[in-house]
């Protein structure tokens, strides 16, 4: 068994969402993580689906118990994967994906040399702000943030294994399959 974990982050409204549904359609042998956050829940998340809603109580105290494999705060909010998660998933016979921002990821990559960070990129940083303010699901000054945000993002994504730039979903779900291919996931 050589179950592998990989990372894969990208920008507000990049497309990673998408990117990554298409990928876990084709591919039944991995799992999406399902991360802790603060962040209320948007319309139709589901609890335990989309993400486990916790109070910032309740994750301070995940904290300093060590529960985590990694977490950030982000526009306000914790997230974080939790190692118990992990290690079932894997048990469970998974490969693992984590959806997760960069600082995070380097988090894992630290603790777990072994996993692969992969960064999609936006084709330009104007096509990205369209995207978001396209979504609707956030205010001005949630959008601001987010766009500061990218900037920290892309410097961070130069310590990646990977980079794709999502200009077509097609054509990065398929580099994304070469990516895993190439890192013997069997
Ligand atoms: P959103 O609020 O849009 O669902 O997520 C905001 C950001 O938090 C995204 O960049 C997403 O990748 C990141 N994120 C989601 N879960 C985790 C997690 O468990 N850990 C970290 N570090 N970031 C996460």
């Amino acid at each position: 068994m050589n179950k592998k974990l990989f990372v894969i982050s990208g920008c507000s409204g990049v497309g990673k969402g998408t990117v990554i549904n298409e990928f876990m359609k084709r591919n039944k042998d991995f799992i999406l993580s399902v991360s802790c956050t603060t962040r209320k829940p948007r319309q139709g998340e589901v609890d335990g689906v989309n993400y486990f809603f916790i109070t910032k109580e309740q994750f301070e105290n995940n904290i300093q118990e060590e529960k985590f494999l990694e977490y950030a705060q982000f526009a306000d909010n914790y997230y974080g994967t939790k190692k118990r998660y992990i290690k079932e998933k894997f048990e469970e016979g998974f490969n693992i994906i984590l959806e997760i921002e960069t600082n995070g990821a380097l988090q894992v990559k630290e603790k777990m040399p072994e996993a692969v960070l992969i960064f999609i990129a936006p084709p330009s940083v104007e096509e990205l702000e369209k995207r978001l303010r396209g979504r609707h699901t956030e205010d001005e000054e949630t959008i601001q943030k987010r766009l500061a945000q990218v900037k920290i993002e892309l410097e961070r994504s130069k310590n990646y294994d990977y980079t794709v730039i999502n200009d077509n979903i097609e054509r990065v779900v398929n580099e994304i399959e070469s990516i895993v291919k190439s890192n013997d996931t069997k």
